[in-house]
């Protein structure tokens, strides 16, 4: 995952194409887990643009996560895009904050991490099997796309049942 930038040192090199996989089992984070069923793949370049230098990558990966309302593992398969501007560790002041930035350090380039926050980034906010997931039963705890186990949910306030429970019906 190690990047070897000392190619640039000939001036009339101006890219350089940046190809590979990253071998993640699984990842976690705000208490998800994501289990990554083959390696993640990269494919790119850095290319320079006068005295600098940018990245631009597309990563594909394929995962398995258990659905946040089902509770059913899905898997799925995604891609984003990593990109940004190289910049040499021992000079990261005065650099304009608005753009990314992604740092190397003696010539080479770590691009693991930055590759998997870009991944994590990219995550749906909410882990679903598929948009319309109807959940689980919240009387029964039926899987309800499986199972329509005709239960009535009775949407009650929480006050009122507060007071329900201090007046049973006979
Ligand atoms: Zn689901
Ligand atoms: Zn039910």
């Amino acid at each position: 995952m190690s990047i070897d930038l000392s190619n640039f040192r000939d001036e009339t090199v101006i890219s350089l194409s940046v190809e590979g996989q990253l071998n993640k089992d699984s990842l976690e984070f705000n208490g998800r887990r994501i289990r990554f069923t083959e390696p993640i793949k990269y494919d790119g370049e850095i290319y320079k643009v006068g005295k600098e230098k940018y990245l631009h990558v597309n990563i594909n990966y394929r995962y398995e996560e258990v659905c946040g309302r089902c509770l059913e593992a899905f898997s799925r398969e995604d891609k984003t895009v990593l990109s940004g501007k190289l910049v040499e560790k021992e000079n990261e002041i005065g650099l304009d904050e608005d753009e990314d930035l992604i740092y190397y350090y003696d010539e080479r380039l770590e691009l693991a991490e930055y590759v998997v926050d870009a991944i994590i980034v990219s995550l749906p906010m909410k882990p679903l099997c598929h948009e319309g997931c109807k959940g689980l039963c919240a009387k029964c705890g039926a899987n309800r796309n499986k199972d329509d186990c005709q239960c009535v949910v009775e949407d009650i306030d929480p006050r009122f049942a507060i007071l329900r429970d201090l007046f049973p019906r006979e």
